[in-house]
């Protein structure tokens, strides 16, 4: 599905590394493959790259170095209209939630859906069931920006699921909630894996890296760290 190859990144211009710090290199020369259906963890400490990386599944960011496509599909320079074509078949948990915050808990989940026009009655009920799954109900009509870091975090998440993408992406997406929202919240994307659904969640909650066997890929410092190049290992 996402095919990386060779692909390092740079904020900013070209820098030399210096005794007084490093390069601006976020990620370096990285090759990966995340087939049709699979589930991923990506881990790593802070630092490591893992939003940089996501930003550039995204589309938000433009590899500085090697090439990306999607379904055989070369993204690495993509134009506004592909970038938006991709977006609509992902759904997105942002590091930083990204709410709109004049927009109540609803409005936010139901953006995904409107873009095709209003909502149906089918639709609708889509969103009632899951603001009940994520508990926020209550607080529907509630501007997201008056919200605690955890209820904007399950309402990220739920609007990154209510129209069912084919790809999920979410940046630490348990985070911010309590441990029995976090076992919730993985055995919604674990469902939705089985249903097809691509998935990759950047992460450092140790429990969720050793409670399942989800595989693992690991950045440290711009590097994929158990995976090495052909050109390396050779
Ligand atoms: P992680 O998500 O794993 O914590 P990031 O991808 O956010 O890591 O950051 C990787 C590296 O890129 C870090 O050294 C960080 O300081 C740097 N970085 C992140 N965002 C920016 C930016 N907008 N401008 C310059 N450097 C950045
Ligand atoms: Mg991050």
């Amino acid at each position: 599905m996402f095919v990386l190859q060779n692909v390092s990144f740079r904020y900013g211009p070209a820098t030399q590394a210096t005794p007084q710090g490093p390069s601006n290199w976020a990620l370096h020369n990285i090759s990966l493959t995340l087939p049709r259906g699979s589930f991923h963890l990506l881990t790593g400490p802070s630092g490591a790259g893992k939003t940089t990386l996501f930003k550039l599944l995204t589309l938000a960011l433009q590899p500085t170095e090697g090439t990306l496509t999607f379904n055989t599909e070369d993204l690495t320079h993509a134009t506004r209209s592909q970038r938006a074509h991709l977006r609509r078949k992902l759904g997105v948990v942002y590091q930083n939630f990204r709410l709109l915050p004049h927009l109540t808990v609803r409005q936010n989940v139901e953006l995904p859906l409107t873009i095709h026009g209003p909502l149906t009655p089918t639709q609708q009920n889509e969103v009632a069931e899951m603001l009940e799954w994520v508990g926020l109900t209550s607080l529907a009509e509630k501007p997201a920006g008056q919200l605690s870091g955890g209820e904007q975090q399950r309402t990220a998440l739920a609007r990154a699921v209510v129209h069912k993408p084919e790809v999920i992406i979410a940046d630490e997406p348990t985070g911010n909630v309590d441990a029995a929202m976090s076992r919730k919240i993985l055995h919604l994307l674990t469902e939705l894996h089985k249903l097809g659904t691509t998935i990759i969640i950047a992460t450092h909650d140790e429990k969720l890296i050793n409670s399942k066997q989800i595989p693992i890929i690991h950045l440290e410092n711009g590097h994929l760290s158990n995976s090495p190049s052909p050109s390396e290992s050779a």
